[in-house]
């Protein structure tokens, strides 16, 4: 009987570290317990982070922090990234690059188009509610191919098409703005992400509600490397 009970605790002790949740508290194994906000810093002293950052990367000045022997024992032992980051799959978009930052400082999360579904919600989940990034970042960029194949309307063989049923939404929107049409449908997929992370129930939309957590839109530029944070509310 006590090796049965013994080889059930090592499977509920192996399942918590599988998942990333601490058997018999309910937290993630990263979660400190405490809800403060990660290395100290609410949203506006996080977005100031990543707007420095960036200006660093633009001006080519970039400190390349946190990438360190010491850093990397560090955070061996737990994360505490200060911002939780949505953005796409596309290889010239790497928030860790742009916002100048290095091991366990952003939550990151990368899917063509920066959609949501229920899989990217539960990280995206993750980051607000267990390891408390004040933060949550919903990255688009100029000259998006998910984007523009939705603007297209491509049917592709596969999986693809699932992305871009995903995006239609937001170019319907913007087929009704002036202006370059793939341009405006990159800023209302961001905007319309934004609306799904912060309706999203129960957890993130409890979050937001008691300003313990900030949705941003935002946008980078491939052609100069800058990031302008929520330009969806000008
Ligand atoms: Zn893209």
């Amino acid at each position: 009987m006590k090796t049965f009970i013994r080889s059930a605790l090592a499977l509920l002790i192996a399942a918590g570290v599988a998942t990333g949740v601490a058997v018999g508290t309910g937290r993630a194994a990263d979660d400190d317990g405490k809800g403060k906000p990660a290395q100290g810093l609410d949203a506006a002293g996080a977005l100031k982070r990543l707007t420095d950052g960036n200006a660093r990367y633009v001006s080519h000045k970039e400190k390349h922090p946190h990438l360190d022997e010491h850093r990397l024992k560090e955070v061996a032992k737990g994360q505490h990234p200060y911002a939780t980051i949505l953005t796409c799959a596309d290889s010239r978009v790497s928030p860790e690059l742009m916002f100048d930052e290095g091991l366990g400082d952003l939550f990151v999360i990368r899917v063509a188009g920066n959609v949501v579904d229920d899989v990217v919600l539960g990280s995206i989940e993750y980051g607000a509610a267990h390891l408390h990034t004040p933060v949550i970042m919903v990255l688009g960029h100029e000259r998006c191919g998910a984007v523009g194949a939705a603007v297209k309307n491509v049917v592709e063989p596969g999986h693809i098409s699932s992305l871009v049923t995903r995006i239609l939404p937001a170019v319907r929107a913007a087929k009704k703005q002036e202006g370059d049409l793939v341009e405006n449908s990159v800023r209302a997929n961001v905007e319309l992400v934004v609306g799904q992370i912060k309706a999203a129930e129960p957890v993130i939309a409890e979050l937001v509600l008691a300003g313990k957590c900030k949705v941003v839109g935002a946008r980078y530029d491939l052609d100069d490397g800058s990031v302008t944070i929520d330009p969806f509310d000008e």
